[in-house]
C-alpha cells in the first residue's frame, strides 16, 4: 500500500501531528485529489480546537484545496484523472431532499458534507472528494493562487454578486484582512463605488492599491457618518469578527441598504428600531457550492483578482495555522505539498 503524509488533529484542541497514512481509494461518486495547495482558513479552528460538535478524530482539516484528480470512483460523470480540481467548505449534497430540489444545495438536509470537518480535508498529500463538490480550476491560476479563492474568495465574491448591489452602487467592505483584501478587489472589479473601512491610516494605501475608491479609518472617523456623506451604502460587506465594529457601520446604510455578514461574530448589540426608518436589513451569507467556486475562479482570472499569500510547506501547518490565528498573516496562509 502506498503511503502519504497528512497533518492530522488527534483530538479537540490537540496539536497537529505529521502522520503517514495509506493513500485512500475513492468510493462510488467520489474522486481522489492529489493535493498541490491548501489554504489555511480561520474556520479550520473549528476542527483544530473542537468548536463544532460531532467531529470524529483524528481529523485532517483544510477546505481550500486545489490539486489534480488522480483516481475516479464508480459512477462519477464529468471528471477524469489529470484534470485540475478545487474543493471548498461545501463537501457535497444529496440532490434529492426538499432543499436541494429547491436549488438550495448549500442547505442539503439529508447529508451535511463539510470538507475537513465531516471528512478529511486538504492538509495532506491526497484527499477524497465527492464529485459534485469539485470546481474546475483554470490554467491561468497557480494552485497557490487558486487555493484561498476556494473559501475566502467564493465567500466574498458570491456574497457581493448576490447582495443586490449593482454597478455604480456604494458598497463598503468592513475589514481589510484575509476576507476583506479579496472583498475590496471583487467589489471594485464588479464596478461598485468601493469603500474600505479599517482601523488605522496605514492601511489606506493598500486599500487604494486593491481598488478602493475611498478609505475610512474607523479609529479616526465615524464610519457611519462618513458613509452617509457619500450617500449611504447599498451594501456593507462585514468581514470582521467583532460585533461592535459591525454595529458601528449600521448607521451608514442607505435606504434599503443591507449589512451582509460573513464574519463569524458571536454577538452584536443594536437597536432594532434603527433598522425601521431606512428599511435596512442584516443578512448572513453562506459561501456557496462548487459552481460558485468555479465562477469565482473564472472571474478572478478575468478581472485579475489575486489573494496575497504566505506559503508554508505541509509539514509547517502548525506555523501557518498560528500565523493565521495571530492575525498577522498577510493575508492568507497556504500550505503546499510539492506535487
Ligand atoms: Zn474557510
Ligand atoms: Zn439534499
Amino acid at each position: 500500500m502506498l503511503k502519504m503524509r497528512a497533518m492530522q488533529v488527534p483530538r479537540p484542541g490537540g496539536p497537529f501531528e505529521l502522520v503517514e497514512r495509506d493513500i485512500p481509494d475513492p468510493g462510488a461518486g467520489s474522486v481522489r485529489i492529489k493535493v498541490q495547495a491548501c489554504g489555511i482558513c480561520h474556520s479550520d479552528s473549528l476542527t483544530k480546537e473542537g468548536h463544532m460538535p460531532g467531529i470524529s478524530y483524528p481529523r485532517v482539516p483544510g477546505h481550500e484545496v486545489v490539486g489534480i484528480v488522480d483516481a475516479v470512483g464508480a459512477g462519477v460523470a464529468g471528471w477524469m484523472p489529470g484534470q485540475r480540481a478545487g474543493l471548498g467548505w461545501n463537501g457535497g449534497y444529496c440532490g434529492h431532499c426538499d432543499n436541494c430540489r429547491r436549488g438550495n444545495f448549500f442547505a442539503c438536509q439529508t447529508a451535511t458534507y463539510i470538507t475537513g470537518v465531516t471528512s478529511d480535508g486538504g492538509y495532506a498529500d491526497y484527499t477524497i472528494a465527492r464529485a459534485e463538490a469539485l470546481a474546475r480550476v483554470p490554467d491561468e491560476l497557480s494552485a497557490v493562487d487558486a487555493a484561498p479563492l476556494m473559501c475566502a474568495g467564493i465567500t466574498t465574491f458570491n456574497c457581493l454578486r448576490k447582495s443586490g448591489a449593482r454597478p455604480g452602487d456604494l458598497v463598503a467592505v468592513l475589514g481589510l484582512g484575509g476576507l476583506g483584501h479579496l472583498g475590496v478587489q471583487f467589489a471594485s472589479k464588479i464596478g461598485f463605488r468601493t469603500v474600505v473601512i479599517a482601523r488605522g491610516q496605514d492601511k489606506e494605501a493598500l486599500a487604494k492599491s486593491l481598488g478602493a475608491w475611498r478609505y475610512i479609518d474607523s479609529r479616526a472617523q465615524d464610519p457611519a457618518a462618513e458613509l452617509q456623506k457619500l450617500g449611504g451604502a447599498k451594501v456593507v460587506l462585514a468581514t470582521v469578527t467583532a460585533g461592535d465594529a459591525m454595529a458601528a457601520v449600521l448607521g451608514g446604510l442607505g435606504v434599503k441598504g443591507t449589512l451582509m455578514v460573513i464574519g463569524a461574530a458571536m454577538s452584536m448589540e443594536l437597536a432594532p428600531a434603527q433598522l425601521i426608518g431606512g428599511s435596512h436589513a442584516i443578512k448572513g451569507w453562506y459561501s456557496g457550492t462548487s459552481i460558485d467556486s468555479q465562477d469565482t475562479l473564472a472571474f478572478s482570472v478575468l478581472a485579475g483578482v489575486r489573494s496575497m499569500n504566505e506559503v508554508f510547506p505541509l509539514e509547517q501547518a502548525t506555523e501557518g495555522y498560528e500565523r493565521m490565528l495571530s492575525g498577522k498573516v498577510r493575508f492568507r496562509a497556504v500550505l503546499t505539498t510539492g506535487h
